[in-house]
């Protein structure tokens, strides 16, 4: 690299909204991004399963709550 013209860089802690962190290289010290690689469904293929807590699903562990608890 030639000297003088790149900004310099430090050990930079990422920090995911999921509680992952990992280090790396950056101008920064310190990110914080939404996905990781710890938690973005292309590598923990789960992909689409998130998505699947929708409003019939919240309904529906309403009901089955409900009647646990009248029994
Ligand atoms: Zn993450």
């Amino acid at each position: 690299m030639r000297a003088g013209i790149h900004p310099e860089t430090k050990e930079c802690k990422v920090t995911c909204a999921c509680g992952a962190t990992f280090m790396t290289k950056s101008t920064k010290e310190e990110i914080r991004v939404e996905v990781c690689s710890e938690c973005h469904p292309f590598y923990t293929g789960k992909q689409g399963k998130a998505k699947k807590t929708g409003a019939v699903e919240k309904f529906n562990r309403k009901f089955n709550y409900d009647a646990e608890a009248t029994k």
